[in-house]
């Protein structure tokens, strides 16, 4: 776009049907430059191009002249053209217009921006521009097609019954030429690209970005929940507010708080086997863990939404595949996994330990030595082993577990895409946290939004209450915790709902039975 910068703006302001001037034009610097260079190289560098113009006054000198004069007489360089292309700097032929580079004004800017605009909407503006090439080609007799083509492109752009269909051919014609021209030089487009590089830079620096909300903030008024952080650093030092809890989710913190007590306490009130004490351990700081995140999120409407809160359903999926994949396995299992974690321990005091003595400060050293302790080594015989593989299972991967215990489906359609949240997949930053910039003359980048996800979803912080009771009934049930114990704890349950089960989705392994207790 930028090399035809010139046709781009003549056809805007004189109307796409004025294109006939650049043909005229074509016609009469042919006819002054006859015999100064090669016929089809006249023809090619009379394609609208800024690039091409110079390539052809670098072999005809006095070509300069030439187009610059019959351009004017053809009204082809209007005052406002010359002051918008002389408002960049290296520009490829800018003996085109003989003004000083003056940065842009106002009217400038506007013209560029209606030119920009309005041929990437028109299709047919744009086809005629990419037919600049053919006219002057078939001017210099250097033009050949088959005669369908020829006889499609004759009455071009006259004939309305056949203008879409030429417009198409003409923007396909446009393609294959360019592949054809780098075909037989690929250094062809060498100094358009470097152009372009300038014109996006110039406009980076002339005109700023331009986000939606600024392009209609009647509409943001409107616009429900969705705060926006400042565009200019605040002045009076208030921060945006967070989102109000919503109607409708004011109980699921409490509800979750009180699942995860009840759930301590039918662990607490049943027979323990504390004999083989690591398998409740392990199931009950997993669930305390991914219930007290649960808890955390619920108090914060913001995280309420896919953009913050991916990391509840990760936890909780993660959990439950642990949970399940465990049970499967043998019994030792539990131990091995406290003690990956114990290695683990270790391995980060070492790597802690890496930093200079002079830096090592006494708070510091303080949590240093608690990771010492709970890697459970002995101070004296170093008996701790770092595993580091990807998992506590020999390396064993989530999702083969996922697979191995049935909840592959789980896995994909729930862990998955959370997870790609969770590690900045660009999908998602994408789609959360950028927008693209309204100001054409930035050729459509994306830019960081200003405006925070509103969060508040009541749906998604209902199905982490959900999936918080399927894993408490699940680890009840594959610890085999007394019946009267957990119907004891989780009475007030059954006592006041009767409006559906909480639990959402019944788990597909056989030996787990999920049923809930409404
Ligand atoms: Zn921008």
């Amino acid at each position: 776009m930028p090399d035809l910068l010139w046709p781009v703006l003549a056809l805007s302001e004189l109307g796409t049907a004025e294109a006939v001037r650049f043909v005229r034009w074509q016609e009469v610097v042919q006819t002054d430059l006859s015999g100064k260079a090669d016929r089809r190289f006249l023809a090619e560098c009379l394609d609208g191009r800024l690039t091409s113009l110079d390539r052809l006054a670098a072999q005809v000198p006095e070509a300069k002249t030439v187009v610059r004069t019959r351009a004017h007489e053809r009204g082809l360089l209007p005052e406002s053209i010359a002051r918008v292309l002389a408002s960049y700097p290296f520009r490829p032929a800018e003996w085109l217009v003989d003004h000083e580079m003056t940065p842009p004004g106002r009217e400038e800017t506007d013209l560029l921006t209606r030119a920009i605009f309005d041929v990437l909407k028109d299709g047919h503006r744009e086809a005629i521009i990419k037919c600049i090439f053919i006219w002057s080609a078939v001017q210099a007799g250097t033009f050949s097609t088959s005669a369908e083509t020829i006889e499609l492109l004759e009455p071009y752009p006259n004939d309305p019954n056949t203008r879409g269909m030429a417009d198409s051919v003409v923007r396909a014609m446009w393609g294959a030429h360019k592949a054809m021209l780098v075909h037989e030089d690929e250094s062809y487009f060498v100094n358009a690209i470097k152009w372009a590089k300038v014109f996006w830079g110039a406009n980076s620096m002339t005109s700023r970005c331009v986000r939606r909300r600024e392009f209609d903030l009647e509409a943001l008024d409107i616009q429900q929940g969705g705060e926006s952080l400042p565009t200019d650093p605040p002045s009076n030092g208030q921060a945006p507010r967070p989102t109000a809890v919503p109607e409708g989710g004011a109980h699921l913190r409490r509800l979750a708080m009180d699942l995860l007590s009840s759930y301590v306490e039918a662990l607490e009130t049943s027979p323990a086997r504390l004999y083989d004490r690591e398998r409740q351990e392990v199931h009950s700081g997993l669930v305390a863990r991914a219930g007290r995140d649960v808890i955390t999120a619920l108090g914060a409407p913001d995280l309420w939404c896919m953009e913050h809160g991916a990391h509840i359903i990760r936890v909780l999926v993660e959990v439950r595949i642990y949970l399940q994949w465990m049970a499967r396995q043998d019994p030792s299992i539990y131990r091995a996994y406290q003690e990956y974690g114990a290695g683990k321990a270790k391995l980060y005091a070492r790597i802690m330990e890496e930093l200079p003595q002079e830096a090592q400060r006494p708070d510091f050293k303080e949590a240093i030595k608690d990771l010492d302790r709970l890697s459970h080594n002995d101070e004296i015989l170093d008996h701790r082993i770092v595993d580091t593989r990807d998992s506590f299972a020999e390396g064993k991967s989530i999702r083969s577990m996922a697979e191995e215990c049935g909840l592959l489906n789980l896995y994909r359609q729930a862990y998955y895409m959370a997870s790609g949240v969770a590690h900045s997949e660009w999908w998602s930053i994408e789609t959360h946290a950028m927008e693209h910039c309204l100001n054409v003359l930035h050729g459509g980048h994306l830019i960081p939004s200003l405006s925070l996800s509103s969060g508040g979803n009541v749906e998604l912080a209902s199905s982490w209450v959900d999936q918080l009771y399927a894993l408490i009934r699940i680890s009840l049930r594959i610890l085999g915790t007394d019946e009267r114990a957990v119907q004891d704890a989780f009475a007030w349950l059954s006592a006041e709902a009767d409006d559906g089960d909480p639990e959402g989705e019944s788990t597909n392994d056989g030996r787990v039975d999920s049923t809930g207790p409404t």
